[in-house]
């Protein structure tokens, strides 16, 4: 069974994730993506980019600032409504959200209701999940967005804590200098930062972390609830396009008592974690308030003009919103495979082949011939104006399938006697681990079939 600790354990081990700053103890959830995490997280984005945007006719990327004017955050509810729960336990000191501690023992979602919690807290005798004790100080509301300052500005200025503001102050933009019509969305990839009152699960949670989001806007007279319900299909087909099982995924619909007064309905799609069913990605239908807020605080019209119809109006927008570290735990988790074969255990990374941090490795059967060297480097040297290679010549043959496995390469080729005078080579596959004469004429063809096979 994969578990936390075998992920953690081989992220680090293997180069895709390491704890930051470990030479001075670390700071709490903070990672780096290793050289093999830093492929992986590109190759989800390039495969998200391919499908929202480049893949589609209706949709535009963006890329816009961390750092937005402090107005915005203040029309979108941010800076008063951006809150979570907090309590700290009067003897260890220790601050968790309250929220979670009495979901787990009422299974009910108390979200905004303090005193609520309160209660709950009390008449349950909630246990600190650290110290063991039940005296809780009164629960707060926290906002989590990180605040700095900038030079020649007055007042706070705030790290974004979502990227999607930075596309509704850029609507008009893009409107006034795409040729967009509606339905149309507005796709963007970058950093956002949530003072977390608890991080945690690796990756799952930390306090600087990435998101893919997307604005979707619609005429708000269409027929909206096709359209939710395809971009919920598309984002649960993203979902199994980084490896994941559909068995492993579901859908929590937020009651509507819930919802943002704002929302027809918001849609969270839950994934199995090893830790238990948590929230991957959301989507939810925003209706105008964004467009609204913002036209209301800046004095200008944020409007969509339909030429055909003759209308002028504010659209409504749906927000597929997905969570990149999320996405890339999904692909470590799907991925992990332990197996016994004849030489021992193996250790595969069963990875989508097209996601794949290195696609193709290449091994001299031995390191001391020159001329089986010579050979592989030059097959090497024209791969990589491709593909993403890797050269070993280190150790046996066995050995470097294991290393290969490990991290997920879904093809081993190894150049050995017969491949001087016939011209061809072995290549192994990942998962089957059978082996294949390929003539280097038809090495590269060979690969780009099998890589890029949907
Ligand atoms: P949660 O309930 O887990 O705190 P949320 O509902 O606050 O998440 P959203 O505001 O909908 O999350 O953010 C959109 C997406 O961004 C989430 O679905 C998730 O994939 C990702 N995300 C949110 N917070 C974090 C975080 N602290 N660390 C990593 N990813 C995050």
């Amino acid at each position: 069974m994969v578990t936390m600790e075998k992920i953690v354990s081989l992220a680090k081990r293997r180069g895709f994730i390491y704890p930051s700053c470990e030479i001075y103890g670390g700071l709490a959830n903070a990672y780096s993506y290793g050289p093999y995490g830093v492929e992986l997280k590109n190759n989800i984005k390039k495969l998200w980019w391919k499908t929202f945007v480049h893949q589609r006719e209706d949709m535009v990327g963006l890329d816009g600032p961390i750092i937005l004017h402090p107005k915005l955050w203040e029309a979108s509810g941010h800076t008063t409504g951006f809150n979570d729960a907090m309590v700290d336990c009067k003897k260890c000191n220790k601050r968790f959200r309250a929220d979670h501690l009495v979901s787990d023992v009422i299974d009910k979602d108390l979200e905004g209701e303090l005193e609520k919690m309160d209660n709950v807290l009390k008449e349950k005798k909630v246990k600190c999940p650290d110290c063991g004790a039940s005296d809780w100080t009164k629960v707060r509301n926290f906002n989590m967005m990180f605040k700095t300052e900038m030079n020649g500005i007055e007042g706070d200025i705030y790290l974004r804590p979502e990227t999607a503001g930075a596309i509704f102050v850029d609507f008009k933009n893009i409107v006034d200098s795409m040729r967009v019509k509606l339905p149309f969305g507005i796709a963007q990839i970058g950093k956002a930062f949530r003072n977390e009152i608890v991080a945690g699960n690796f990756i799952f949670r930390t306090r600087e972390f990435e998101q893919m989001e997307i604005e979707y806007f619609i005429d708000p007279e269409t027929k909206w609830e096709p359209l939710f319900e395809k971009w919920l299909e598309l984002q649960e087909e993203f979902t199994m396009a980084l490896g994941a099982k559909k068995e492993d995924m579901r859908r929590y619909e937020h009651p509507k008592e819930k919802l943002s007064h704002y929302s027809k309905k918001t849609v969270d799609i839950e994934y199995k974690f090893p830790f238990g069913f948590s929230e991957l990605y959301g989507l939810a239908h925003r209706g105008d308030f964004d467009l609204s807020q913002h036209s209301k605080a800046s004095g200008q019209r944020l409007e969509y003009f339909d030429a055909e119809n003759d209308k002028r109006y504010i659209p409504h927008v749906l927000e597929p919103t997905f969570g990149l570290d999320r996405s890339l735990l999904v692909s470590l988790i799907s991925a992990y495979n332990e197996e016994e074969i004849k030489e021992g255990k193996r250790i595969v990374m069963r990875f989508p082949k097209g996601i794949a941090p290195v696609q193709v490795a290449v091994f001299p059967l031995l390191r001391n011939k020159p001329e089986l060297v010579k050979k592989a480097k030059e097959i090497y040297d024209d791969l990589k104006t491709e593909f993403v290679c890797e050269f070993d010549d280190n150790g046996n043959i066995g050995k470097r399938y294991r290393r290969q496995d490990e991290i997920g390469t879904p093809y081993c080729i190894t150049v050995d006697f017969d491949s001087l005078e016939k011209d061809d080579l072995t290549i192994r596959d990942r998962d089957t681990m059978k082996q294949e004469r390929v003539n280097i004429k038809e090495l590269k063809d060979y690969l780009k079939e099998k890589i890029y096979e949907k």
